[in-house]
């Protein structure tokens, strides 16, 4: 290989690795902070399904649709809440190999696509999910 191609052929992994990356902690922001708005929807839920048994046992006029509504809403959140924790995890679980760009899951110590080897990238990501899994 000429030397300017071997040049040109890191700096064009190394930019596609960057994008790759970039994409993936994007997406990983974008994910937790509906995973924070879903939360604060729950909360609201719980809020007004606690309002609403309070009103009904004041008052003695239960409103069994109401009740449903409120509970519907609760379950919907929650579902919601695990479908995107689980792609949180699924998202902290990944890396991109510096090589070709690969998506691979953390524990892969060799790129199957490259043969690429990642030991010293084991460490760092260790301590990238001790950080960012503790919320
Ligand atoms: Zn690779």
């Amino acid at each position: 290989m000429d030397f300017w191609d071997d040049v040109y052929k890191k700096v064009s992994d190394a930019a596609n690795y960057t994008a790759k990356e970039t994409g993936r902690l994007s997406e990983l922001a974008k994910v937790k902070y509906n995973l924070m708005r879903e939360k604060a929807k729950l909360e609201d839920a719980y809020k007004e399904m606690g309002e609403l048994y309070y009103n009904q046992m004041k008052t003695s006029e239960y409103d069994d649709k109401k009740i449903a509504l409120a509970y519907d809403k609760i379950e919907k959140s929650i579902t919601e809440i695990e479908r995107l924790s689980t792609q949180v995890n699924v998202i902290n679980n990944t890396k991109i190999c510096k090589k070709c760009g690969e998506k691979l899951t953390k524990e892969m110590v060799y790129c199957p696509k490259c043969g690429d080897e990642f030991k010293a990238e084991q460490e760092e990501a260790k301590e990238a999910t001790g950080t960012t899994t503790e919320e």
